[in-house]
């Protein structure tokens, strides 16, 4: 058994009922939060290690419920020709990239994708992998990745038709094998969807086949939807229905499946959204990026679509990402009222029951019962804090400070800091080397 006590900390607790307790200390045991308390009632003799929290804030950990962790060896690609819309984007730069990579690129871009997320207090994160050119055996090594460097995360291939039959049969193969294995496991750490690049890159036949997998495997997919107005033109030309009518006449959408983006919906899509309860996923930094438009969070959320955030792997600080969703709705509506609280939950809120709906254990809320994923943050309020005014500090204060401390699962991944465990000179010394020979291959 080993304990840790974070002792003197000023905890907000999320959850369903958000709690802000001041001069609070937390017990963890085995991994999970065995009691929260006045710092005077929880003498600090018993526990193995104890991390004096004055002058932090104490969060759960923050929840990415979608990025792309190969994206990372695209920092700084110079290569890429001037896009002009957004097919240009995929053709130009990421469907080059994704069929270059190698499998050590997927590793080694995974690695320094995590590392990142602990250093910005991220701890669960929903990824979608690309590598057409060496398909099989990927997601292992993603996994490989996510685990060394102490977090939990949800991995899935992209399956699609644009790099030809052999490449979408690899991709299918290689969801089917990874799910059937996480299943067998049962892991806290690593779970398993369906993995689908997009409506239009995929045909009738293999989404048939994909939807006859995952109903045997019991799991959802998750698949980028409407995030571009070229996704519905695709599909009225050749399917003569929109987006989201084919993915539910196939049988893509349920409680289980995440459709990232919904920025070109209608009301009658929205409408089929909510009523098969399918998780919806808010990506601003990248949709103004790639100039494909801002959500209609606020109506989304209103139609009782579950919206969450991710950050198509633009940034792991998912504070950065959540003030630039607020500036995006506001821009959009012409009005600097709109979607303050909606944005906020989504992050949240939002993301804790996203992560639910696939892991059995608490995790997002800092809870007696709940897994030990926990973010220190240096923080003095300089305003009242309080349970009102939480979310404001978060915004525009809690948002620019920055994380000291970051606990998955209980294991210190970074304490003052300092990583601990993770040798991040060896990982992007490595990385270079890698990203360098990508780029010569671009
Ligand atoms: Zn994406």
């Amino acid at each position: 058994m080993s304990t840790l006590l974070i002792k003197n900390g000023t905890l907000a607790t999320l959850g369903e009922n958000n709690r802000i307790l001041t001069d609070h200390s937390l017990l963890v045991e085995n991994g999970v939060i065995k009691k929260i308390a006045p710092t005077a009632d929880m003498p600090d003799q018993t526990a193995d290690e104890v991390i004096d929290a004055s002058g932090q804030l104490v969060l759960p950990g923050f929840i990415n419920a979608h990025t792309h962790f190969y994206s990372a060896f695209a920092r700084g690609l110079g290569k890429v020709p001037p896009s002009n819309n957004f097919v240009e984007v995929l053709e130009n730069l990421w469907w080059r990239l994704d069929r270059l990579l190698t499998p050590e690129d997927s590793y080694y871009s995974a690695l320094v994708s995590c590392v990142d997320a602990v250093k910005h207090g991220t701890t669960t994160l929903i990824d979608h992998h690309a590598s057409e050119g060496h398909v099989r055996g990927t997601l292992e090594l993603i996994e490989k990745a996510v685990l060394e460097t102490g977090l939990r995360g949800s991995l899935c291939f992209e399956l699609t038709d644009r790099d030809g039959p052999q490449v979408a049969a690899d991709g299918h193969t290689e969801n089917v094998e990874f799910i059937k294995a996480k299943q067998a496991e049962n892991s806290p750490r690593i779970k398993a969807l369906f993995g689908l690049h997009a409506a239009f890159t995929i045909n009738d036949d293999t989404l048939t086949k994909a939807v006859k997998a995952a109903r045997e495997l019991g799991v959802g997919f998750h698949i980028h939807t409407a995030e571009d107005q070229a996704d519905q033109d695709h599909s009225l030309k050749h399917h003569g229905m929109r987006v989201v009518e084919r993915l539910h006449k196939f049988g893509v959408l349920g409680p289980q499946t995440i459709c990232a983006h919904c920025i070109h919906v209608d009301e009658a899509e929205m409408n089929l959204l909510a009523e098969t309860d399918t998780i919806g996923m808010h990506l601003a930094q990248s949709n103004l990026n790639n100039a494909v438009g801002v959500a209609d969070v606020v109506k989304l959320i209103e139609k009782g679509i579950l919206y969450g955030m991710g950050s198509d792997s633009m940034t792991n600080n998912m504070l950065e990402e959540a003030r630039v969703a607020l500036w995006a709705q506001h821009i959009s509506k012409s009005n600097p009222s709109v979607g303050f609280m909606q944005v906020w939950n989504a992050l949240l809120v939002n993301n804790r029951k996203i992560i639910s709906r696939y892991w059995d254990e608490s995790i997002g809320k800092l809870e007696e019962g709940s897994l030990a994923d926990i973010v220190l943050m240096d923080y003095t309020p300089p305003t009242p804090f309080n349970e009102d005014s939480f979310v404001g500090h978060m915004c525009f204060g809690v948002a620019h400070s920055s994380v000291r401390t970051t606990i998955a699962g209980g294991k210190i991944l970074m304490r003052d800091h300092q990583l601990v465990g993770i040798d991040e000179e060896r990982i992007a010394a490595r990385a270079r080397e890698l990203s360098q020979a990508l780029w010569d291959r671009f």
